[in-house]
């Protein structure tokens, strides 16, 4: 992990303030002790601290069974009052939004690399756009970083897939992602367990499973086993930092089936169906959600977009196809959106109306919140 994500997340922390209600005193070091402290010794005791020992052990820096606080200012990254540091304004990453009837929280949309770190801020604050994530970077790590910089806790970005997508496929096949125990494989489960523990990626993927038609490119087409041994790590890797795993796949009968298992294999996972299964038809769809719930459905992609394949749009222009508002409105609770990937802001507009006249005005006011973006704010960990 380089230095650059450890100085970045020193810099979100303050972002954290204005976007995540704060418990109790407003992460004021010495009002903390002051809250804990009733013997009036200036410090926090084991028998005053009033939660779990855990994070009382990890707050005492120096080990001597007392909290102080600064050994909180530390833990929570943030200055002790009175201190110069704390009379620098601390540089905020993040993208102040106003205020809009129907904020969009954007679940599935790759930056590419014709935004600049302002453009995407732009963009979002001239569309509604709360926050974006959902989905992985092809640029490397020092791009990343930019983006990162300038919109902090609102880029909730997903990890591995430029390996899985990209590199793999180069050096080694498509073959070896369906391989837990490959030496690529492990070291890419390594660190996404690293990051995702670091919280510098919020959710693995999108792992194109079934792309045989859906790929931006020819050499990333392809169909893997979704409930191979490799997928199966992908998920539990997931479930066991309660974040997303997106997956991308087409919608076949051996593929559904396999998805089915993969979504049985550990019911802890959250899988998110990219594109919504891409070809999937509401039917389809309404039996998979009924059977697994812990499976979403993201509704990216699915508007006018590929005019070849009139059986994957979903909504446009002011039209939502009837099954599917009827599934939606039946589930409100599955769904959400993304723009996924576009390569003009003009096609970003596009993309945003569709969504917003085609699909979310369809819909009920309360099942269009939630779909816009109440229920990617409860997976996403940003309510
Ligand atoms: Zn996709």
């Amino acid at each position: 992990m380089n230095p650059a994500r450890h100085r970045f997340a020193l810099t979100f922390i303050p972002l954290l303030a204005l976007l995540v209600p704060l418990q109790g005193h407003a992460r004021n070091p010495v009002e903390a002790v002051k809250a804990l402290d009733h013997d009036g010794d200036g410090r926090v005791s084991l028998s005053e601290w009033d939660k779990p020992k855990k994070p009382f052990q990890r707050i005492d820096k120096n080990g001597d069974g007392y909290l102080t606080a600064e050994e909180f200012a530390a833990d929570w990254g943030v200055p002790m009052p009175g201190s110069e540091e704390a009379a620098t304004p601390a540089v905020i990453a993040g993208c102040a939004i106003p205020p809009h009837p129907l904020p969009i929280a954007d679940a599935h949309y790759h930056i590419l690399p014709w935004q600049q770190p302002d453009d995407v801020c732009r963009l979002m604050q001239e569309h509604g756009i709360k926050w974006i994530g959902g989905a992985g970077q092809m640029q490397p790590d020092a791009l990343v970083d930019r983006y990162k910089a300038r919109l902090g806790e609102q880029w909730r970005i997903f990890g591995g897939q430029r390996q899985l997508s990209m590199e793999f496929p180069k050096a080694h096949g498509h073959g070896i992602i369906e391989d837990a125990d490959h030496p690529a494989m492990r070291e890419l489960l390594a660190m996404l367990d690293k990051e995702l523990q670091s919280g510098y990626f919020k959710g693995i993927g999108e792992v194109h499973i079934n792309t045989r038609t859906s790929a931006p490119r020819p050499d990333w087409q392809r169909k893997l086993r979704a409930n191979a041994p490799g997928i199966k790590a992908l998920a539990d890797l997931a479930a066991r930092h309660r974040v997303p795993l997106s997956i991308h796949a087409q919608w076949d009968n051996d593929t559904e089936q396999q998805l089915a298992a993969l979504a049985n294999h550990n019911p802890q996972t959250v899988i998110l169906l990219a594109h919504c299964g891409t070809d999937a038809s509401a039917s389809q769809i309404r039996v998979f959600l009924n059977e697994h719930p812990n499976v979403t459905c993201d509704l990216s992609s699915r508007y006018d977009r590929v005019k070849k394949y009139p059986e994957r749009q979903i909504y446009a222009g002011n039209k939502l196809d009837s099954a599917w508002k009827s599934l939606i409105e039946e589930m409100p609770e599955r769904f959400t959106v993304g723009v996924d990937d576009v390569h003009s802001e003009k096609e970003y507009a596009h993309v945003v109306r569709a969504i917003r006249e085609g699909l979310l005005a369809n819909l009920t006011p309360e099942t269009a919140r939630r779909v816009a973006h109440e229920n990617a704010d409860r997976i996403f960990g940003m309510n």
